[in-house]
């Protein structure tokens, strides 16, 4: 046997069936196949390893000739969970997902977001792409035209009420990213379990009061006004919290429940009157 053309489609095993869909060229000739490494080498076009992502999860030493016995080949079957590995290596992954349906946010504020993080809130660059022809303006500034990522993230007068919460949790602000880097940005992540859920759940609300307020300013005709804004998201983080974080313990938690003016001590904290500073 000096040549083997790879036939592998005739296998019919997972292997073949990534390598399908790979789209690689499959008539490579390889000789005895004694010194070509099968994942490593470029044999089919490019490595196999790489092309159905099995680094790490198989041994990866074995050589071409070792697959090929009485002149066939005798291609390795993948067991469940490396096929697992390799096909949802291959989902998009929607982390957030499961963060902003929690029972500590209510279903109206998750579904605002939810919208938001599939593009689906009809702002007016969202109507723009369905093919409605309107001029556009950002209802809280009146000086960039209304995208999403403008009037959740992006405007100069929302900014200011992101860097306000971000000093909550002792944050310096800086602009977001996306609004997925909201949910799952570094300084997000490097947060305690409670702390995070802590997080989200006033994101989720402050996402959901700027959709809310900017429908008002735009059909009812109300002027945005932050420090109105602020103590009215104040009222809304104490009142919700209260209820859902009052038997966290954690100090990183709690120093945030401080600056909201919660005691931990006692759902009936006494009442709290924020020092607000016009950052505006
Ligand atoms: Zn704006």
């Amino acid at each position: 046997m000096n040549f083997h053309s790879s036939h592998i489609f005739r296998e019919g095993n997972k292997v073949a069936d990534a390598l399908t869909n790979e789209g690689i060229s499959l008539q490579w000739c390889v000789g005895d196949g004694r010194k070509i490494s099968f994942w490593l080498d470029n044999w089919l076009g490019k490595p196999l390893a790489s092309s159905i992502g099995v680094i790490g999860c198989i041994p990866l030493h074995a050589k071409v000739n070792e697959f090929i016995v009485d002149s066939h080949w005798a291609l390795p079957a993948l067991t469940a969970k490396e096929a697992f590995v390799y096909f949802s290596s291959h989902i998009v992954r929607r982390s957030w997902g499961k963060v902003i349906w929690s029972k500590a946010i209510q279903p109206c504020k998750s579904l605002v977001v939810w919208k938001a993080l599939h593009g689906r809130l009809l702002t007016d660059d969202a109507l723009q792409r369905r093919g409605f022809s309107l001029p556009s303006c950002c209802s809280f500034c009146g000086s960039h035209a209304e995208t999403g990522v403008h009037l959740l993230l992006r405007c100069p007068r929302i900014m200011v009420l992101w860097k306000w919460v971000c000093l909550l949790f002792s944050h310096s602000f800086s602009p977001w990213s996306s609004l997925e880097d909201v949910f799952l940005g570094g300084w997000v992540s490097a947060f305690s379990k409670q702390k995070r859920r802590l997080w989200i759940f006033i994101a989720c609300t402050l996402i959901w009061y700027i959709w809310i307020t900017r429908n008002l300013l735009r059909f009812e005709g109300k002027v945005f006004d932050a420090l109105e804004a602020q103590r009215h998201l104040l009222d809304l983080f104490k009142e919700s919290v209260r209820e859902s974080f009052h038997t966290y313990n954690n100090h990183a938690v709690v120093s945030v429940y401080s600056r909201l003016g919660i005691s931990q001590l006692s759902a009936n904290a006494p009442s709290f009157t924020p020092q607000y500073e016009a950052t505006d």
